[in-house]
């Protein structure tokens, strides 16, 4: 629906406030790549490849087709092609991809229930789950806040275990200083529109301060290629297009000012729902640089908060509502809802905000309202 048509819709992202507010920019961008017409590959391609590297911190980066992709390809190349055996261990709270990936790479998922306040896979959990058919760990940065990597890097290098970083909601995070890659093996994020770094249709990267890895990566995902029709192995097509490169170049160079106004924009939803204690406001830990690229709160009846919500013109939504583990996608894997309580539980409680850098004081302080306002309403 047009934003415009009611003017007191607040959606939970606007893309199209981010193309208006920079229309000429990227309008100029993507005329160039026309002119250059270099569609896969090409100037667009290498030029965005390398400011991306160095804007995560210096290291080297594969632009893949998409965020799953990325996990697939950093996995296969660290661990080999499974057969299914092989266990990593990773969170039931997060998006389908993450284990879609792992099955892709020919590994099942080991689910470690959540730290309740943060969300993010509960690193008291860790050693524990890993068994003698434990390869890997892939922590996902939820929401835009990072895992304590470096305590996560030790646990693995006790179990000589590989770390593939999902980052694809964590772009510009830190913690203790240290950005996704810069720890684990590899990073992978994604460019999916809604992403906080989000081109126009779907994108993906792998970042690693292991050049020789990022080499292997790239020509798995052109065909295992090494020069045209020479080819080393049977690799995928995954490419990020010219075009998304042009488009995320603009991008990389406002996404700092980006991730500055989502902070702001938290920082009003904390102000604004401090007064209320039936709201449970994100818990970020005072050594995490939250890039916020979701507000999820905690409430009691969320489904009935959401309800009224939506139907006040507030875009909330759920990030996620049914955990990896209670999927019927992966039923196979044999878990139950309950061995995993604090995951179910966050599931049954979370709601997103809207949240993106050009929302307003004025809206923040609508969705503010309204939600204090559907929350007292649905107490008995
Ligand atoms: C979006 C997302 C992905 C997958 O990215 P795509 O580009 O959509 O393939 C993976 N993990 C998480 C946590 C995500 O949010």
């Amino acid at each position: 629906m047009d934003a415009r048509m009611q003017p007191d819709r607040v959606p939970l992202v606007d893309l199209r406030a981010q193309y208006e507010a920079h229309q000429d920019e990227f309008d100029a961008a993507v005329q160039g790549c026309l002119a250059r017409s270099s569609f896969v590959g090409g100037s667009d391609h290498e030029a965005f490849r390398k400011s991306f590297a160095a804007w995560c911190g210096g290291g080297d980066v594969a632009l893949v087709g998409n965020g799953t992709d990325a996990i697939t390809l950093a996995l296969v190349e660290l661990l080999g092609q499974g057969d299914g055996s092989g266990e990593i261990v990773t969170t039931s709270h997060t998006f389908i991809a993450t284990t879609e990936a792992i099955a892709q790479a020919g590994y099942r998922p080991l689910f470690v229930d959540i730290d309740p306040h943060t969300y993010l896979m509960d690193l008291d959990r860790v050693e524990a789950a890993i068994g003698p058919n434990t390869k890997a760990i892939v922590p996902v940065h939820l929401y835009g806040q990072m895992l304590d990597m470096r305590r996560l890097r030790a646990i693995a290098d006790r179990h000589k275990l590989v770390v593939v970083e999902d980052a694809a909601q964590a772009h510009g995070a830190r913690f203790d200083g240290a950005g996704p890659g810069m720890l684990g093996h590899a990073a992978t994020f994604s460019f999916y529109p809604g992403k906080n770094l989000g081109c126009w249709g779907d994108g993906g990267a792998v970042f690693s301060r292991d050049a020789a890895l990022i080499r292997r990566i790239e020509m798995r995902a052109n065909h295992g290629r090494m020069e045209k029709y020479l080819h080393q192995f049977q690799g995928v097509n995954s490419r990020l297009d010219g075009l998304q490169a042009a488009v995320l170049a603009v991008k990389l160079r406002h996404i700092d000012a980006w991730t500055k106004a989502r902070r702001q924009v938290a920082a009003w939803y904390d102000e604004l729902l401090a007064g209320d204690n039936h709201v449970r406001r994100p818990h970020v830990d005072p050594r995490a640089e939250h890039v916020f690229h979701l507000y999820v709160v905690g409430v009691e009846h969320r489904d009935a908060v959401l309800q009224e919500l939506n139907s006040n013109g507030i875009g909330a939504g759920i990030h996620y509502p049914v955990p990896l583990h209670m999927q019927p996608a992966l039923s196979h894997l044999g878990y139950a809802p309950e061995d995993l309580p604090l995951t179910r539980k966050a599931a049954d409680r979370i709601l997103s905000l809207p949240i993106y850098p050009e929302l307003t004081r004025r809206q923040a302080e609508r969705v503010a309202r309204a939600l204090l306002d559907a929350v007292g309403a649905a107490r008995p």
